[in-house]
C-alpha cells in the first residue's frame, strides 16, 4: 500500500533537483516549487497518489496526484474561510455535511460552532484520513469531535441518498476536477446538494482560481444560478501555496475561490454575516488565525475582470 519508495516521482526532480514542483494540466506552463527537506510518505491509494514531505519553509505538505492540498503554514486560511463563510452566514447551524476534506481541517473548524449538533463527512479516500492522522495531528484533530460521523465513500453517491431538506449547510472541500473529484463540479451534484439542504440552507464549495480557471468558474456559476433559488455568490481568499499565475518558483501568490449559495427560503445575505464566531466560546480551541468578520465581507469583493463574467451569468 505504501507504493514504490525507491522510484523518485517526476514532481521531485524535473524542475529543480531536491525541490517539489507542482505540475498539472490545470495550470500548464507553470510549476510552483518548494524545497524538500525529507519525504515522509509515498503511497498509492485506489484513487490517487499520496505524498507527504517536510518542506524547508511551509512545514509538512500533503500532496495528492502531484497537487498540494495543504501545508502546515497556510492551511488555516483555506480551512477557516471555506467553513466560516457559510456557517457564520446563517443563524444556529445544527446539521452540517462535509464532502471530501479527508485531512480533517474543515471538521476542526466546524467544531468551533457550538450550535452544531451533527457533522457528517463523506471522504472517498481512507488513505488521506490515515495519513493526516499520522502526519498532521493539528489538522486531523477535527476527527476527534464526538459530533463527527465519518463515512468513507463517494460524495456524489452519498448526497444522492441523503434525506431531502436535511442539512443546514453543506461544505464541499474537494480536490480539483481531475480525478475522483470531477463529478463534484458538475450540475447533477449541485442538484443533489440543493435537494439535501433545508429551505434557506447554504452550500460552500471549493471553486478554483480567478487567475487560472475562469472557464470552470463560469460553468459553476451558471449551474448554480439555475439550481439555487436563494442567493449565488463567489468569494475568494489568499492561500500562498495554491496555484498562481506566475511561473517563477519563488513568487508565491496563490488564490482560491469559493461558491456560496443558498436555497429558496429565509434570505441569506452572505456578505453580512449574522452568526459571528466567538473565539472564547470553546476554551479548548486554538484561536482563529485568519478568519474575522472584516475578511468575511471583503472576500466577496471581486476584481473587475471577474465581476464582469460572474455577474453576467
Ligand atoms: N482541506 C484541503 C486544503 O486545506 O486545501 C483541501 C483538499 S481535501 C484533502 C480534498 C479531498 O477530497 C481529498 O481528500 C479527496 O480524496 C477528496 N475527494 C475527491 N473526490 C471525492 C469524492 N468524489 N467524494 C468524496 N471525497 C472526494
Amino acid at each position: 500500500e505504501n507504493g514504490d519508495q525507491t522510484k523518485e516521482p517526476a514532481c521531485f526532480s524535473s524542475v529543480i533537483p531536491g525541490w517539489f514542483s507542482e505540475m498539472s494540466p490545470m495550470w500548464p506552463g507553470e510549476a510552483h516549487s518548494l524545497k524538500v527537506e525529507k519525504v515522509l510518505f509515498q503511497g498509492k491509494s485506489d484513487y490517487q497518489d499520496v505524498i507527504v514531505f517536510q518542506s524547508a519553509t511551509y512545514g509538512k505538505v500533503l500532496v495528492l496526484d502531484g497537487v498540494i492540498q495543504l501545508t502546515e503554514r497556510d492551511e488555516c486560511a483555506y480551512q477557516e474561510m471555506i467553513t466560516h463563510l457559510p456557517l457564520c452566514s446563517i443563524p444556529n447551524p445544527k446539521k452540517v455535511l462535509v464532502i471530501g476534506g479527508g485531512d480533517g481541517g474543515v471538521l476542526r473548524e466546524v467544531a468551533r460552532h457550538a450550535s452544531v449538533e451533527q457533522i457528517d463527512m463523506c471522504e472517498i479516500d481512507k488513505m488521506v484520513v490515515d495519513v493526516s492522522k499520522q502526519f498532521f495531528p493539528n489538522v486531523a484533530i477535527g476527527f476527534e469531535d464526538p459530533r463527527v460521523n465519518l463515512v468513507i465513500g463517494d460524495g456524489v453517491a452519498f448526497l444522492k441518498n441523503a434525506a431531502e431538506g436535511s442539512y443546514d449547510a453543506v461544505i464541499v472541500d474537494s480536490s480539483d476536477p481531475i480525478g475522483p473529484a470531477k463529478e463534484l463540479f458538475e450540475k447533477p451534484f449541485f442538484q443533489s446538494v440543493a435537494r439535501a439542504l433545508r429551505p434557506g440552507g447554504v452550500v460552500c464549495t471549493q471553486a478554483e482560481s480567478l487567475w487560472l480557471h475562469m472557464d470552470i468558474i463560469e460553468d459553476i456559476v451558471s449551474n448554480c444560478r439555475e439550481i439555487f433559488k436563494g442567493s449565488v455568490n463567489y468569494a475568494w481568499t489568499s492561500v500562498p501555496t495554491y496555484p498562481r499565475h506566475v511561473s517563477l518558483p519563488f513568487n508565491i501568490h496563490g488564490v482560491i475561490g469559493f461558491m456560496l449559495c443558498s436555497t429558496e427560503g429565509p434570505d441569506v445575505d452572505f456578505k453580512n454575516p449574522v452568526n459571528p464566531i466567538d473565539d472564547s466560546s470553546s476554551k479548548s480551541d486554538a484561536p482563529l488565525k485568519f478568519y474575522n468578520a472584516e475578511i468575511h465581507s471583503a472576500a466577496f469583493c471581486l476584481p473587475s475582470f471577474a465581476m464582469k463574467v460572474i455577474e453576467s451569468k
